[in-house]
């Protein structure tokens, strides 16, 4: 059993390799973008209240989205792993996840971390946005942001993660099968 964060910029790959990761080791991918994305598709009362900030490349507000990912915690398929992949985001999201898992009375194993240069990431994110049509994604405004949070806020995180000595970092470059054979040498070690 493995209960593990995905974590790295937008565009390094997370949630490409999150559903094989969650494939090989049959544990759940909770993804909080995704859950953001579907809420708002359907316009739920969650949906619209992060739209605005999903669409401008902010993050939702930390108890927004700490209460929603403690809920999701305790769903029947979150009890034998997880792999969270978008959370936490900054100190007080880990934080909060701390007690939650505290609570929970489980820990983490491992944090893994994909990197990828901003030249990359930024091609990769404007490819997506005609692929996908993510309104994130095609704002060069909103991807900006995005990667200004990750350095201010995410990769601060990080390093709280790494001082706990749980991150396994992998390069996210180069094709899909190749990254998820990566992670899954560094998963091994
Ligand atoms: P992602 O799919 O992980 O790139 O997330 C897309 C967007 O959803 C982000 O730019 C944020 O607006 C929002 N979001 C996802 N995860 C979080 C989080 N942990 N905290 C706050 N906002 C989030």
């Amino acid at each position: 059993m493995t209960r593990m964060l995905i974590v790295g910029p937008a565009g390094s790959g997370k949630g490409t390799q999150s559903k094989r990761i969650s494939e090989d080791l049959g544990i759940v991918a909770i993804s909080t973008g995704d859950i953001f994305r579907v809420n708002i598709k359907e316009q739920t009362e969650l949906g619209r209240e992060a739209q605005g900030y999903v669409d401008a490349g902010d993050l939702v507000p930390d108890s927004v989205t700490n209460r929603m990912v403690e809920d999701r915690l305790t769903w029947e398929d979150a009890k034998n792993g997880f792999l969270l992949d978008g959370y936490p985001r900054n100190r007080t999201q880990v934080a909060a996840l701390d007690e939650m898992l505290s609570r929970l009375d489980v820990s983490l194993d491992v944090v893994l971390e994909l990197t990828a240069d901003r030249e990359e990431l930024i091609m990769r994110l404007k490819k997506r946005a005609e692929i996908e049509g993510r309104e994130d994604d095609a704002d060069e405004g909103a991807i900006r942001r995005r990667l200004e949070i990750f350095d201010s806020e995410t990769a601060p995180m990080i390093a709280e993660y790494d001082a706990r000595g749980l991150v396994r970092r992998v390069d996210g470059l180069g094709p899909m099968d190749e990254v998820n054979a990566r992670i899954m040498e560094a998963l091994k070690s």
